[in-house]
C-alpha cells in the first residue's frame, strides 16, 4: 500500500471509528432480561430484511400441505403470541410450517417464525412444541437479529482499526496478530453473545409458554429429546449453551414460570392444541 493510499485508508478508518462510537452511543439498548445490547440498525430496517429473507425461504423450501400439522402449530403459536406485550396480535405475525426432516425452527425480525415438520418428532406434545415456539418468539421480541448483525459490524470495524494500527502492512507479525484477533472476535465476541441470546430466548420463552397455559416443566424433556437429535443440531442447539447448562438454567426458572402456568390453569386457560 503506498503512503497516499495508506493515509486515505487511515482517515477512512478514523472516520469509521468516530461513526461507530456515535452509533454505539446512540444505539445502546436493553434486552427484556436487562442485558445491554448494541443495536446499530433501525428496527424497521431489520424487519424489512427479515421479511425479505422469509420470502426467499418460502420460495426455496416447500410449505407443508398437511392441514393438521399447520393447524396444530398455529394453535400453539396463537396461544403464545397474545402473551407478547409488545405485539400481541397474531395477525401481525407470520408462522409457516415447512416440509423438511430437520428438527429445527427459526425466527426472523418482522415477526416471522418458521417451523420444520421434522421438529415434531422431538417436540412430542403441545407443551414441548410451545417451548420451541416461545423460544423463537423470544428471539424476535428481544431483537436478537439486530444485535447479532450489529455485533458483526462492530467486529469488522474492529478488524479495520487493528489493520490501521499495525500500519496497514501485512507482515508476518500483523498477520499473526490479526489471526489472533480473528479468533478473539470469533470466540470472544460473537459466540458468547450467541450463547446469551440462546439462554435469554429460553427464559423469555419459558415465561411466555407458561402464561399461555402450557406446562413449563415440559421444556426439560424437550431439550433432552433435542440433544438426542444427532448429527444436525437445530438452531437452538448449534450455538451452545450445552444441553446440560440449558436444562440447569430452565430448572432454576421453572418454579417461577409455574406460578403463571397454575394461574392460567385456574382460569381455565390450559392450552388444548392437538395433532
Ligand atoms: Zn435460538
Amino acid at each position: 500500500m503506498n503512503s497516499n493510499l495508506h493515509r486515505t485508508y487511515k482517515s477512512i478508518t478514523t472516520c469509521s471509528v468516530a461513526a461507530l462510537t456515535c452509533f454505539a452511543l446512540l444505539s445502546c439498548a436493553t434486552s427484556p432480561e436487562g442485558r445491554n445490547q448494541l443495536k446499530l440498525i433501525p428496527d424497521e430496517q431489520m424487519d424489512v430484511m427479515g421479511a425479505q429473507s422469509f420470502e426467499q425461504i418460502k420460495q426455496q423450501t416447500p410449505i407443508t400441505e398437511d392441514k393438521n400439522i399447520q393447524q396444530y402449530v398455529l394453535c400453539v403459536a396463537n396461544k403464545i403470541i397474545p402473551q407478547v406485550a409488545q405485539n400481541p396480535d397474531p395477525k401481525q405475525w407470520e408462522v409457516v410450517v415447512f416440509e423438511d426432516d430437520q428438527a429445527n425452527a427459526f425466527a426472523l425480525p418482522g415477526n416471522k417464525i418458521g417451523v420444520y415438520t421434522g421438529l415434531l418428532k422431538y417436540a412430542k406434545n403441545q407443551d414441548q412444541l410451545a417451548a420451541v415456539m416461545g423460544h423463537e418468539v423470544a428471539h424476535v421480541i428481544a431483537k436478537h437479529g439486530n444485535e447479532r448483525v450489529s455485533n458483526q459490524m462492530a467486529t469488522e470495524a474492529g478488524m479495520s482499526i487493528a489493520t490501521a494500527v499495525l500500519g496497514g502492512t501485512q507482515n508476518e507479525n500483523s498477520t499473526l496478530i490479526l489471526a489472533g484477533l480473528g479468533l478473539g472476535a470469533q470466540y470472544g465476541i460473537i459466540l458468547p453473545f450467541s450463547r446469551s441470546h440462546e439462554s435469554e430466548a429460553d427464559l423469555i420463552g419459558l415465561d411466555l409458554m407458561a402464561k399461555a397455559g402450557f406446562d413449563p416443566a415440559q421444556s426439560v424433556p424437550l431439550w433432552q429429546n433435542m440433544s438426542q437429535a444427532g448429527a444436525s443440531p437445530p438452531e437452538f442447539m448449534s450455538t451452545h449453551p450445552s444441553s446440560d447448562t440449558r436444562i440447569k438454567q430452565l430448572k432454576e426458572r421453572i418454579p417461577n414460570a409455574n406460578i403463571a402456568y397454575q394461574e392460567a390453569v385456574k382460569k381455565g386457560q390450559r392450552a388444548n392444541c392437538k395433532l
